[in-house]
């Protein structure tokens, strides 16, 4: 009997199986390539709120969990996921710099808030305010580090590439069986296909689209992340990627018009020189009402638990997340109640 069934290979379930791996359980993957988000994402890890200045939830706890816990497969692997490289706010206004450093001078903030406000940056970009730089931030390579993750555990033969049939679960009183394999628990780690889920798609979650552009400009020689109305990340060859939007209406798994030339309307308004695009992508953030997470076991069936609901913000949350899963799970440990799914249980089933 395998001691896991994990369902889902993004994000989530990467840092899942990892933690299995620590304590050494059996388990067998199974991930039908339908979502895209883990794929998709920024990889930007930024324990900073742009928009207000403020620290994102636990964001400097979970970024001294994350940072060691990718640089492992860098090692694993030998690849080069893990980048640091300081992100420059540009400010809009008087207000904005007085603001910031109001938030530079709270102790939680300190060290990633820089005081010293940086006044031009880029020929290319205009800007009447300066900019605040944020540092100890960068972004994970989510792309290498799936692709080398998923072959791994498929030479292993941990990993299947197909759908897994919510309706040929059986679920027995201490194990569950799924195509004649026995296992004692089951992880939902579906990302935003949850919402075909049986047994979790009563809980909360929305999903937000998000859709980034890639452009190539000769002239634009820019070596610093920029926020400004867009987020600006040079990728090295003259390549930028340029993003994200939010959409909370459109679940379509394809990219759209709408959000090109929304995110055209935008670049145009910050940088002066020429550019061609050259490519889009498109994914569904699993977001959820209270914008935690949503961890735990299933209400009413022992052996069935989720781990989803990381919103826009999955690199820094996945590593702290699953360990508090597994410790769930094996260590018989409590959830934060932040992130554990019962603060949605009563409304549903009436039960705690
Ligand atoms: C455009 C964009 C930019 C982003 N940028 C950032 C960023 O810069 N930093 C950051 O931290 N986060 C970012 N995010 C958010 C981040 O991508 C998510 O928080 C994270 O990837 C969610 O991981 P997940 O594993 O829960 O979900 P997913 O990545 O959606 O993974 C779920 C997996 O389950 C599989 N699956 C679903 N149903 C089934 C089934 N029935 N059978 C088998 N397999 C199934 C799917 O194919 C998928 O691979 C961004 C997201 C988007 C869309």
């Amino acid at each position: 009997m395998l001691d896991f069934i994990i369902v889902g290979l993004g994000l989530s379930g990467l840092a899942v199986t990892s933690r299995l791996e620590e304590r050494n359980k059996s388990y067998r993957v199974y991930e039908n390539l339908s979502q895209k988000s883990s794929l998709v994402a920024g990889g930007i890890f930024n324990p900073v709120i742009l928009k207000r200045f403020t620290l994102a939830w636990n964001a400097d706890e979970q970024l001294k969990m994350a940072i060691p816990f990718y640089q492992q497969f860098e090692k694993k692997y030998n690849v080069s996921i893990v980048h640091f490289w300081d992100i420059y706010r540009r400010f809009y206004s008087a207000e904005e710099q007085n603001n910031w450093f109001d938030a530079a001078d709270k102790p939680r903030l300190v060290r990633f808030l820089d005081t010293q406000l940086v006044k031009n940056i880029n020929s290319h970009i205009d800007a009447d305010f300066s900019y605040g730089r944020v540092s100890t931030t960068g972004n994970i390579d989510t792309e290498i580090l799936l692709d080398a993750y998923r072959n791994d555990l498929k030479e292993r033969a941990l990993l299947e590439y197909e759908e897994f049939d919510y309706d040929l679960l059986k679920i027995e009183a201490d194990h569950v069986s799924y195509k004649g394999e026995k296992a004692k628990n089951v992880i939902f780690c579906d990302g935003f296909g949850l919402k075909k889920n049986p047994y979790f798609n009563y809980l909360p979650l929305y999903g937000n689209k998000g859709e980034y552009i890639t452009i190539f400009s000769e002239e634009l020689k820019l070596d610093k992340a920029v926020k400004s109305s867009v987020f600006i990340m040079p990728m090295g060859n003259d390549l930028y990627k340029v993003g994200a939007t939010y959409n909370n209406t459109d679940k379509s798994p394809e990219p759209t018009e709408e959000a090109r030339k929304k995110l055209i309307s935008e670049i145009d308004k910050v940088i002066t020189c020429k550019y061609e695009v050259i490519d889009q992508i498109a994914g569904i953030r699993p977001s959820t009402a209270d914008r935690k997470p949503l961890v735990g076991r299933h209400p009413k069936l022992a052996n069935i638990y989720c781990c989803n609901g990381f919103g826009s913000r999955g690199v820094l949350i996945a590593p702290s997340v699953s360990k508090e899963l597994i410790e769930m799970i094996e260590d018989n440990k409590e959830l934060s109640p932040e992130i554990d799914l019962k603060r949605f249980t009563r409304k549903h089933f009436n039960a705690d």
